[in-house]
């Protein structure tokens, strides 16, 4: 029985065009132009490897010399002719590899073959396969042949890369481009192939196979030999990934989910299944986002004939991605893309993806929302009911600077009691294991859920607060002491001082403090003005770590901070002329004597 498992790609190799899989508009054109007589002299069949093409060429011949050819253009199968192509000891059929045969020499011996007519049958056809690759001199010893073969004689040319192809090549030849066989297809054959071979195998795993295969059949059916020949004539999906080392799909799905609750320990959690099973970080962000955008494309009706899968599939995916937002999946797309950007030139890569995990799980917080049931927005819009304690003691959320100190003192207690907040230190060496340590206990878990996820991470980050305000999470849905623009002031100074190393972003954050954006319906929100992008840039990829641990040690989760630029610094009229020379006289003394010299002034 394994002797069959091993000859698939052989054993179901199409005889007839029907039976080709996929390419069936293509196919058509090639039976009705048998069948009508309409004959070329030569063709160029075009398209990655796999996609059936040799395969239709070896038909063609075979339905040209046919004696009996069925109405629709497909070859008898039974006749001498067919009897000896399918045997493979027809002599009207030659082919030529271009890859390992392509001098001169090698088109010689071809082109005298050329000459000599068919002793049985009308055509002689030669298939020169990968003619790209045929050397600047064979392609022109073979020029004059294909310009005026004999009547008998018919090329097929195959190219995995039809740019390659001269244009003399391509203007003497009827050219025929095949497509990727769908995954769709590929799954239906494999079944075929498995009910002829007695063999069960289950849709998802053919479905990982067919993916495997990348849109070549003659690889799907390989991969599938070989899945069969370890299965025992049962194909299941777990059996095909383990078989494949192929990344479990349900990873994704389990982070889907951990995305859409805001749940980081769940996400980090997946992330480091996914390495003990020794799978790439790579690999797996490149998985990720192939996922997000199949799920993207598969949400929408208009763009679902994106999605290459089966039905089965498709119509998971389209629930699955019904539950997020579009602007979710183009933000989260957008993530993922940057680290496989960031990938190669991050020196410590486990935690360059739990930062873009933890970015991902952050993207459906308040801030965002981009949760498809509404929840997040429904979030942004519950006024929280403030601890009791702190509002005995706290007055409204103070956002001017100076009268805010003494009124805001009592509610500043706890925080500034800590004289070295462990936010300081968790953010010294952001390290997963601080995020993992801490199980935070069932208040702060309640907090978590309710909140979507950003009190999470800031819990976690430091266990120590959360039982101290245990209480307070349990009572409340979301923190909203008042604080002052110092206590933001000095968290931000504690913050540089926590990242030494991070010079631009120092520098940066040194020069452009937040202040109160002066918003009355948001007395939370602050304002960073920079002068350039890229201040900008560097803020934004900053605030997903910044932004959670400033809310928790300020118990307060509707702090924020937009970054803006401030055109009238950035102008390039800022300098004069003459500001711009003096400066320049300062820094190089020999100047002035070059100007004093020449006599120079400015204009
Ligand atoms: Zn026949």
């Amino acid at each position: 029985m394994e002797e069959n498992y091993i000859v698939s790609a052989r054993k179901y190799r199409p005889s007839t065009f029907s039976s080709v899989v996929g390419q069936k508009a293509l196919t058509a054109t090639l039976r009705n132009a048998i069948a009508t007589n309409r004959l070329a002299h030569a063709y160029l069949f075009c398209g990655s490897r796999g996609v059936g093409k040799t395969s239709c060429a070896r038909i063609f011949a075979k339905t040209i010399n046919c004696e009996h050819p069925t109405p629709e253009g497909d070859p008898c199968n039974e006749c001498s002719s067919c009897r000896q192509f399918n045997e493979n000891r027809s002599l009207n059929i030659l082919e030529l590899d271009a890859a390992s045969n392509n001098s001169v020499n090698d088109i010689r011996e071809l082109t005298d073959q050329v000459l000599v007519p068919p002793t049985e049958g009308r055509y002689r056809v030669f298939i020169i396969d990968e003619v790209h690759m045929l050397s600047q001199a064979a392609f022109n010893a073979f020029l004059k042949t294909l310009e005026e073969p004999p009547s008998y004689v018919v090329f097929i040319l195959a190219t995995t890369e039809k740019h390659k192809i001269i244009p003399t090549i391509l203007s003497r030849c009827q050219i025929y481009d095949f497509s990727r066989i769908t995954i769709a297809d590929i799954i239906d054959h494999l079944q075929y192939v498995a009910s002829q071979e007695g063999i069960t195998a289950e849709r998802a795993a053919l479905n990982v196979i067919a993916q495997k295969a990348d849109g070549a059949m003659r690889d799907a059916l390989s991969i599938f030999d070989q899945v069969a020949a370890s299965s025992r004539g049962n194909i299941t999906y777990q059996s095909t990934i383990d078989n494949l080392n192929v990344l479990d799909e349900r990873y994704y799905s389990r982070l889907l989910e951990a995305f859409r609750s805001g749940n980081v320990p769940q996400a980090l959690m997946v992330y480091k299944d996914v390495r003990e099973h020794g799978f790439d970080s790579h690999f797996f962000v490149n998985g990720l986002a192939q996922y997000l955008r199949d799920l993207m494309v598969a949400r929408d009706p208009a763009t679902l004939p994106l999605l290459d899968a089966d039905d089965s599939v498709k119509e998971l995916m389209a629930k699955q991605g019904a539950e997020m937002q579009p602007e979710f999946f183009y933000a989260a797309m957008s993530l993922c893309n940057d680290a496989d950007l960031a990938y190669r030139q991050a020196s410590n890569k486990t935690f360059l993806v739990e930062l873009l995990l933890i970015k991902l799980c952050q993207l459906c917080g308040p801030s965002h929302g981009y949760s498809g049931d509404g929840e997040g927005r429904k979030l942004q819009k519950i006024e929280p009911v403030a601890p009791a304690a702190s509002v005995a003691t706290a007055p409204a959320p103070a956002v001017a600077r100076e009268p805010a100190k003494t009124g805001a003192e009592p509610a500043l207690g706890t925080a500034q009691a800590q004289p070295k907040p462990p936010m300081v230190q968790g953010y010294k060496t952001p390290h997963v294991a601080s995020l993992r340590a801490s199980e935070p206990n069932a208040a702060s878990a309640a907090a978590r859920r309710s909140t979507r996820g950003h009190v999470s991470m800031a819990s976690a980050m430091q266990p120590k607060a959360v039982e101290e305000r245990a209480s307070v999470a349990s009572a409340a849905p979301v923190n909203r002491s008042a604080f002052t623009p110092e206590q933001v002031l000095d968290l931000w100074e504690r913050y540089m001082a926590a990242n030494p190393k991070a010079h631009l972003l120092v520098n940066t954050m040194r020069a452009h403090q937040p202040r109160p954006a002066g918003d009355a319906e948001n007395p939370e929100l602050y304002v960073v003005t920079v002068v350039n992008p890229g201040q900008v840039e560097l803020l934004s990829q900053e605030k997903p770590v910044l932004l959670p641990a400033f809310r928790r040690v300020l118990c307060n989760d509707y702090f924020d901070f937009r970054i803006e630029v401030d055109e009238n610094a950035a102008a390039p009229t800022a300098w004069s002329d003459r500001d711009v020379l003096n400066h320049m006289v300062e820094q190089s003394p020999h100047l002035a004597q070059f100007i004093a010299d020449f006599k120079l002034t400015l204009s």
